[in-house]
């Protein structure tokens, strides 16, 4: 009798101490910390981007204005290289996906990456049904894509050139 209570008591003793083992193990997760430190980069306050940005790219960036067609510097722009957000400068477009659409905005009929780049909102506004395209980092308005594109891909991301920002493909 003796004999089962001391194997019992062993048992209960080493039930324990696995649960003890294991607890430091459990501790890890909590202490990750993987915030993105682009979030509160790029998570400003109207009031300062109002000071980091023009007033022409406030008005279209954080104020969802349109730039009058056939004005914007990239409009008829070609040359090769990427296009990145004027707001926070995540590269958006590269000049491949860039065609000449003749509606008066820079036009594009892709977007860098898997579509995690530019953000896709539906948009009731003036009347009508749109999809309106942000910045997925920083919010940033660029302006709107409809689906009747001229390319294989069928999108057309019709962009205000205020919105972004051209860098020359580097020579090699
Ligand atoms: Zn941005």
């Amino acid at each position: 009798m003796k004999a089962v209570l001391i194997l019992l008591a062993s048992m209960l003793l080493m039930n324990a101490s696995c649960q003890t083992k294991q607890e430091p193990s459990a501790i890890i997760s909590s202490t990750q910390k993987n915030s993105n430190p682009m979030d509160s980069n790029f998570n400003k306050s109207e009031e300062e981007w109002k000071k980091t940005l023009s007033e022409e790219q406030f008005y279209v960036l954080r104020e969802k204005g349109t730039e009058r067609p056939f004005t914007g510097k990239y409009n008829l722009h070609f040359e090769k290289g990427t296009y990145k957000c004027a707001g926070c400068g995540y590269e958006l477009f590269t000049s491949d996906q860039k065609f000449e659409s003749h509606c008066g905005w820079p036009s594009f009929d892709n977007e860098i990456g898997n579509g995690d780049r530019v953000k896709k909102i539906k948009d009731f506004s003036h009347g009508m049904i749109r999809t309106e395209v942000v910045c997925a980092r920083c919010n940033g308005h660029l302006g709107h894509l409809f689906d009747d594109g001229p390319t294989k891909t069928g999108n057309r991301y019709c962009i205000n050139s205020v919105s972004i920002d051209f860098e020359p493909e580097k020579k090699k």
